[in-house]
């Protein structure tokens, strides 16, 4: 009689201790769900954007990048930071970068390492 009882007490201890985890499993679950709902419209929106800002720049502008992106793992043009390709994290070296400030600000310039395309900005330390 007190072993069934004590049977009963475990086997409904058990019971709740299984209903506590799947309410834990289900709002992890609904989180995450949520959360993949929030990077798909993200993505579709950077997507978007990026179609827009794509349609501004020159067909062989966008062909070269495209081929370079495939090549270098997905990043095509990097930022010319501070004398450092941010691409390969390589500084350039004092000819490279007196070709970079000679050239028009309309040319492509590209790392000598990496041949990524360099993304010029007032932080490029030119
Ligand atoms: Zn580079």
């Amino acid at each position: 009689m007190e072993r069934r009882e004590s049977a009963q007490e475990r086997l409904k201890e058990l019971t709740e201790r299984v209903a506590a985890v799947q309410t834990k499993v289900d709002d992890a679950t609904a989180r995450r769900d949520a959360a993949q709902a929030e990077l798909d419209t993200e993505s579709a929106s950077v997507a978007k954007e990026r179609e827009l800002v794509a349609g501004s720049v020159p067909a062989d502008l966008i062909k070269l990048y495209e081929k370079l992106r495939e090549q270098q793992g997905g990043v095509g043009a990097a930022r010319l930071y501070q004398r450092k390709c941010e691409g390969c994290h390589i500084e350039l070296n004092i000819t490279e970068l007196n070709e970079v400030r000679a050239a028009a600000a309309d040319t492509v310039v590209r790392c000598e390492n990496c041949r990524r395309i360099l993304v010029r900005t007032s932080e490029s330390g030119l």
